[in-house]
């Protein structure tokens, strides 16, 4: 990729800023119509945000409450177009709202009937209502106490950072170029002022580089309004920043195929029991905050709350020690024209493309459900604006890279689609390196070996939060591995002690913020 970036003389038809899911989403976009286009990200794909989410590709219930219809619509035709092009990482999930007054049943009911209306022919199964012995019976560690019924609904669950992984890769594919750890420091201007390319900097080498552009889109999330001071120093700022944490359990809490939908916890929001990777996860809040940072820190009313709220929902309440990991989020929301104080639960969730008057593009909000539609209409908008050929998008029926339509039968290695037989065929000389590294986690160290020659990682943390998502599992388990992890990289890439102490040093000081004591 650096050889590529080092050796292009003609401009980059787009260079796009960020490597989560809205920017990895636009380079897919622009190199299957043909663009020539360059990914610049600062750390590492997935850092920010959209390793964070609750899991969920789903129309959202919570906006359909907030008559945001056309939301939730296109959410959920976003949900069947990435179940149908990425079977291997998005998979369908029971979620039960449990009814403990007579009034929720009808009232539910008919909320999700609607929602299965609005997704037509994407639906992925009907909702239904179920009496109080089907309610246990789905989920057998449900609070019984006063427990009326429930009603069941189907939404889509994924791996963000695995989706976002085989992303880039299907960017790659279709010719993107696409480098992690490669901050943009500026942006170019040409004599009238547009924006015309970027000075990034590869972060190992310390080389920095001048690429030009016809285009250049800013898709930094959280980061968008300092990117944009780049071209506009006096921008005013779009961004109000919000986090939201998740806990995470081991699976005994939600002994179940389904979710718990809670929707209206104490301070207005839903709240998800999730099973994920066999483990349980619980989330999220909604907090407002000042300035956003890639490790925020969770507030110990939101833990609080969190368990507080799981407490009223499961049999046995879980505890602070129950804790295994504590992750934590920043959503990057738009703010409404001259917004003041809003609570940020009501800001809008839909995307925002802007465009200044350096001609630099900024695409912020949406959520990852929606990454298609986000780059399509951006894609769209930079078309125009640099004159590039007017060619239609092909992403609806774009397959990802791996695509595969019975994971299942890959067992613990589903998560790679079919990319899981380059896995299996590491360890052909040695089958010991399929066997799981650590006894809470199923990871292999064939998966970290294919981390790092397939998949760009390049530290000890890339491969246990993003590439395995160790660290959002179990913090102690992925504290423990990392020497192993750490010295496995060095042999791969070529590395000596000295960087196998600082690896596992950084890596054991950044796992301390997803424990919680
Ligand atoms: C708690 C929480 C739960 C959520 N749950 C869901 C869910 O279940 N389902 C759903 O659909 N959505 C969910 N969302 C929303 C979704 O996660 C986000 O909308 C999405 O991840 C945003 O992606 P992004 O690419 O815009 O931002 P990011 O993922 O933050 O990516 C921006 C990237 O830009 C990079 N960057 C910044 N500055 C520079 C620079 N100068 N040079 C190069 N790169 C730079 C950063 O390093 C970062 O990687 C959730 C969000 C939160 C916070």
């Amino acid at each position: 990729m650096l050889d590529r970036l080092a050796a292009r003389q003609a401009p980059w038809d787009m260079v796009v800023i960020g490597g989560g899911a809205t920017g990895v989403g636009v380079a897919i976009d622009a190199a299957s119509r043909g663009f020539a286009v360059l990914l610049l990200e600062a750390q590492d794909f997935g850092k920010g945000t959209s390793s964070r989410s609750t899991k969920l590709i789903h129309g959202g219930v919570r906006y359909l409450e907030q008559g945001n219809i056309s939301l939730v619509m296109e959410a959920l035709k976003e949900r069947g177009l990435l179940r149908q092009n990425a079977p291997h990482l998005v998979h369908d999930l029971a979620f039960i709202v449990p009814n403990y007054s007579w009034w929720e049943a009808p009232f539910y009911g008919i909320g999700m009937k609607v929602y299965d209306l609005l997704a037509g022919k994407y639906g992925f199964g009907r909702s239904r209502i179920l009496s109080a012995e089907e309610t246990i019976e789905r989920l057998p560690n449900l609070q019984t106490d006063g427990l009326r019924g429930g009603v069941v609904y189907y939404d889509g669950q994924f791996d963000d950072t695995r989706l976002l992984i085989h992303m880039a890769a299907t960017a790659a594919d279709h010719g993107a170029t696409l480098l992690n750890y490669a901050p943009v420091l500026e942006i170019a201007r040409d004599e009238d002022g547009f924006a015309n390319g970027v000075v990034c900097r590869d972060q190992e080498s310390g080389r920095q580089f001048s690429v030009s552009a016809r285009v250049v889109i800013n898709a930094t999330g959280m980061f968008a309004d300092k990117v944009r001071r780049m071209t506009d120093p006096q921008a005013k700022k779009m961004i109000a920043p919000s986090q939201g944490i998740h806990l995470v359990f081991e699976r005994s809490f939600l002994r179940a195929d389904a979710a718990i939908m809670v929707p209206h916890t104490s301070d207005g929001r839903v709240l998800f029991a999730i099973p994920w990777h066999g483990h349980t996860v619980v989330g999220t809040t909604d907090t407002p905050i000042q300035e956003p940072s890639y490790e925020p820190l969770p507030f110990e009313e939101e833990i609080d709350f969190i368990l507080d709220t799981a407490a009223r929902f499961l049999s046995r309440p879980p505890t602070r020690k129950d804790i295994l990991s504590v992750y934590v989020g920043i959503r990057p929301l738009v703010k409404a024209e001259g917004d003041g104080g809003e609570k940020t639960s009501a800001l809008s969730r839909d995307h925002t493309i802007h465009i200044d008057s350096a001609g630099l593009i900024t695409i912020v909000g949406g959520k990852w459900t929606t990454y298609r539609h986000m780059a399509e209409d951006c894609v769209n908008h930079a078309i125009t604006l640099g004159r590039l050929d007017d060619v239609a998008c092909p992403t609806r029926s774009l397959k990802l890279h791996g695509y595969y339509d019975s994971p299942d039968e890959l067992g613990d290695l589903w998560v790679y689609g079919a990319d899981a037989a380059g896995v299996k065929a590491i360890a052909a000389a040695d089958p010991a390196l399929l066997a799981p590294m650590h006894p809470s986690l199923t990871y292999c160290t064939a998966e970290i070996i294919w981390a790092v020659r397939h998949e760009m990682a390049r530290t000890v943390e890339d491969v246990l939060a993003r590439r395995t998502r160790a660290l959002f599992l179990n913090a102690a388990a992925a504290i423990s591995l990392a020497p192993s992890v750490a010295e496995i990289m060095a042999r791969e890439l070529g590395y000596g002690q000295a960087w196998v102490d600082h690896q596992v040093k950084d890596f054991q000081a950044l796992a301390q913020h997803y424990l919680v004591q």
